[in-house]
Parts: structure tokens; sequence; C-alpha cells
């Protein structure tokens, strides 16, 4: 049984930690971490925690094992599922990883950066970007968002085609236990086979096993040349024969491959500055593409003029423009990224990020756009996401006009019949955010039993008193 107050000398304890003005208790320092970006979900703490070392995190979690004190861990709080928010018992205490934003070491030769994990994700890329590498992690929220939570979310993002998931980019881990030790798994090895990987216990783990405090990062050779497409398509099976091609003929250079549904491009039109449709006509999906190399001279306009031109030939790509400068590049890009953020203008959004095999993509959309207007009559599908992961972000808006409350209220109906499409069709409910406080309450369908008992069997183990991160995940 966890008491149900907290103790009396638990701020002041906490407050001898880490100095008084690291241990925020007034409603206004504490207000930006209770609530996430979207405000779906809202929370209240006994204090939000500031360490500013490894050290410091360790002593907090002593102290919050003495008192069986709950501790939420946040990085940058963008997460999307409710993951970093605390309960509204006012019990829980948010540990933020935010000060701990050192850069501790970047091995040019080994190809690896050791960040810490309040690192946020841009200056990670901007540190590597300055040692003339590349970190390859790239999501819309990387200006917020920071290591540590990239890593405890196994976030993927836009380059997860050619570099794979935050846990395929990472060596070696630094994770503070729920006891308050110290694992130092800071290894920047390639291959080190000495027993079980511990680091993939902890990525992904959406800070219900340990605290990451520090990570060592894999750096890639910096892209010299890079080629970007916008491509009209007349439907997603078009947009899948397209990638077929380009992974046909490009292999590994093709580096993204986005999908956008017409209505994601209309919102971005009518509610992002300075935007304009690339193509003359519309069309019912688009395809970014893009090949990169780290090679200058890799002559890959030619190898995207050939793939486009064979897709236009065979009727898979109907229009199509190539990229003419660094910023027709990037105004491409703001494209794909202001889609999460042009939606909330269009009143309620019920988000779904589901995964299929990549040849399902197209009948799931199908499919789950018609049970989503089954569940709402007149509510606007919008897919769009990492089509070449398999990855598809089924975003369905409020039918014009309704009213956003009564829309959103039909959430978990709305969920369920999307979610069915997806389990059917071999796929997850979950690609790449995770399932934090929003799909907790589906593990049970969705594990196989084994699996789940391991987990808790897991979860017991590492922290018996079940005071990192309760109610999320497991
Ligand atoms: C606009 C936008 C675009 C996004 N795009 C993508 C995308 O393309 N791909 C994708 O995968 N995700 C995406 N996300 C969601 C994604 O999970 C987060 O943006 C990011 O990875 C979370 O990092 P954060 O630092 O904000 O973590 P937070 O939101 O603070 O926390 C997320 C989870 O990690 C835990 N946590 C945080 N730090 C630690 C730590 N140091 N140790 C242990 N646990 C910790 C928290 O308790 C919580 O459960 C997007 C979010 C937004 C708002």
């Amino acid at each position: 049984m966890k008491p149900s107050s907290a103790p009396s000398d638990l701020i002041p304890r906490f407050q001898a930690a880490l100095g008084a003005r690291h241990v925020l208790s007034e409603p206004a320092d504490q207000a930006p971490y209770l609530a996430e970006p979207r405000d779906l979900w809202h929370g209240k703490a006994a204090a939000v925690l500031r360490p500013g070392s490894v050290d410091e995190v360790a002593t907090v979690l002593q102290i919050a094992a003495e008192t069986q004190t709950p501790v939420v861990p946040q990085g940058g709080n963008t997460g999307l599922v409710g993951g970093q928010t605390p309960d509204g018992t006012g019990r829980e205490v948010v540990l933020s990883l935010e000060r701990l934003n050192r850069i501790r070491d970047l091995d040019r030769q080994g190809n690896t950066m050791l960040a810490e994990a309040g690192v946020i994700l841009a200056d990670a890329q901007r540190a590597a970007d300055d040692a003339d590498r590349l970190f390859p992690l790239s999501l819309a929220a990387e200006g917020s968002c920071r290591i540590g939570g990239n890593l405890a979310t196994n976030a993927g993002g836009t380059a997860m085609l050619a570099y794979g998931n935050a846990r395929d980019m990472v060596l070696g881990l630094e994770v503070v236990l729920a006891d308050g030790r110290v694992w130092n798994g800071l290894r920047a090895l390639r291959k080190d086979n000495t027993g079980y990987d511990l680091k993939h216990l902890f990525i992904g783990s959406e800070g219900t096993l340990g605290i990451i405090t520090a990570a060592v990062l894999k750096l890639f050779p910096k892209p010299r040349e890079r080629v970007t497409a916008f491509i009209g398509v007349p439907h997603p099976a078009a947009a899948l024969a397209l990638f077929d091609t380009a992974r046909a003929q490009a292999g590994s250079q093709v580096t993204t491959c986005e999908l956008i549904a017409r209505i994601g491009l209309d919102f971005v039109l009518r509610h992002g500055a300075d935007t304009r449709d690339p193509l003359t006509e519309p069309h019912p999906y688009y395809v970014l593409l893009e090949l990169s190399s780290p090679l200058s001279d890799a002559g890959l306009r030619a190898v995207m003029e050939r793939i486009l031109m064979g897709a236009h030939d065979s009727g898979v790509a109907a229009d199509a423009v190539l990229a003419e400068s660094l910023a027709q590049q990037a105004q491409f890009w703001r494209l794909r990224e202001l889609l999460p953020e042009v939606q909330s203008p269009e009143g309620g959004s019920i988000k779904h990020d589901v995964s299929v095999p990549l040849a399902r993509i197209p009948d799931f959309i199908a499919r789950a756009s018609e049970a989503a207007l089954r569940v709402v009559p007149g509510c606007r599908p919008l897919p769009f996401g990492h089509i070449g992961d398999g990855n598809v972000h089924f975003n369905v808006s409020q039918p014009e006009g309704a009213d956003a409350a009564q829309f959103l209220a039909r959430w978990e109906d709305m969920a369920a019949a999307v979610h069915e499409v997806a389990l059917k069709l071999g796929g997850s409910i979950s690609a790449e955010h995770g399932i934090g406080r929003l799909k907790r309450p589906l593990m049970e369908q969705i594990k196989d039993p084994v699996e789940l008992g391991l987990m808790r069997d897991l979860k017991q183990m590492l922290d018996p008193q079940g005071l990192l991160n309760p109610g999320k995940l497991i």
C-alpha cells in the first residue's frame, strides 16, 4: 500500500538535494509541466524536480523509494500518449531532465556522441553537423523534444527508413534505477556480445523501468547530395508502387518516403503561413520522396528523374516537381512538417498511429476510412505518414461545423474501429508514439499473454514498489 499523502518532510528533502529553486511547487511554475501540448491530459504534482546531474537524479530516486513517492520522468513534454503527465492525485513528482543538457563528448573517428538526456534533439543534430556528421533522428517536434524522451519512446520520425528507430541509433546508456543505483552502460562499442543487451530494455520503456540520464549515440556520414521530389499520385497503392520503384532503382539512397492525403495539404495551405501547392492541379495523394548520399557526385538527380519518368509512364505518378534549390527543398519539407499543427484549427481531431505490413497500407486506409465514417458520419479522415515504414498516422478531423467536444467524446469508439482494422491486417496500434496512458487499457487485448507476463515480471524486478511512471504502459 502506498501512503495516500506525501510525507511532510518530502519537499524539504528534495530542496536539500537539488537546491530550493529546482524544486517547483508554485502552480504557475509547475503549469508548463502538468499538461501536454495538445491539452488532452492534465495532472497535479507534489513538486516538479529539476536535477542538474546524474548524482542528483540518483538522490531523487533514493528519496522517492524511501518515501514511496511516484515519479513521472519528463523530457521535452512533446509525447503524444500522455506518458509524461502526472495523474490528478497530486502525490506524484515530475522529474524533468531538462537541466541535464550537456553533450559530454563527440568522437569524430568513432562516429559517436555522448549526450545527456536533456539535450534537445535539434541541438544534438546541430552538434553532429558542426562536426561534419549526421545524427539522423528527425521529427516535427525536434525543436522541443529531448534525447531522453526520444529514447524512452523509441521515436521513429522521417529518417526511420534509412537509419532505423531511435533504438537503432544507440550504442550505450546510463540509467538511474528505481532504488537510486546508477547503471553506467555508456559503452561506445559496435560489437559487444557479452550477455543480455540491457539498454534495449530501457529504450521504449516510457520511463517505467528506469530514468535514462545519458546515451552514446551513433553518428553517420553527412549527406552531400540530396534530391527531393513532391509527387501527386492517384491513390495510396500508387504511392506504394512508387516507393517500390524508388527502392528498386536507388536502394538505400531512398531516405524519405512520406504520404500526404489531399485533405492534409488543404489544411496546410489554409492554415500554414507562406505555403503554396507545388503542383498546378490537385491530386488525391502526394508523396514526398527524398534520395540522399554521402557522395557529392552521386548523380541522384538523374536517378530521381528516371524513377519519376518510369512512374509517370506506368500511371503511378500523375505529376511531380523536383526541388531546384535548398529553399524549395525546405518548402516541400515544411508542407509535411506542418501537418501535425494545422489540424487543430479545423476543430477536434482523433489521432491514431498505426503500422501495417507495407502491402496492406492501401487496404488499411480504405477500410479505416469506411470504419471512421460509420462511427461519425461526415468526419474527415486524414491519413499521412511514413509510408515507407508501413506507418500511417490515421487522424480523423471532426465534420465541418460540428461540436468539437461532442466529436472528441467518440474517441474510444473511433479508436476501437480503426484499431480493429489495423489488427485484422496484421498491424500494430502504436507504430512509434508508444502506449503511455492513452493505449494502456488496450495492452491486454493486443499482447500475447506470455509476452505481457514477461513485461510485468521485468517491471516487478526493476521497480518493485511500482513508483516509476505508474499508470503508464503496463
Ligand atoms: C509535432 C509532433 C511531432 C511528432 N512526430 C513524431 C514522429 O515523427 N515520430 C515519433 O516517434 N514521435 C513523434 N512525436 C512524439 C514523440 O514521442 C516525441 O516528440 C518525442 O520522442 C518525445 O520526447 P520528449 O523529450 O518530448 O519526451 P516527453 O514527452 O517528455 O516524454 C515521453 C515519454 O518518455 C518518458 N521519458 C522522458 N524522458 C525520459 C528519461 N530521460 N528517462 C526515462 N523516461 C523518460 C516520459 O515519462 C514519457 O513517458 C511527435 C510529437 C509532436 C508534438
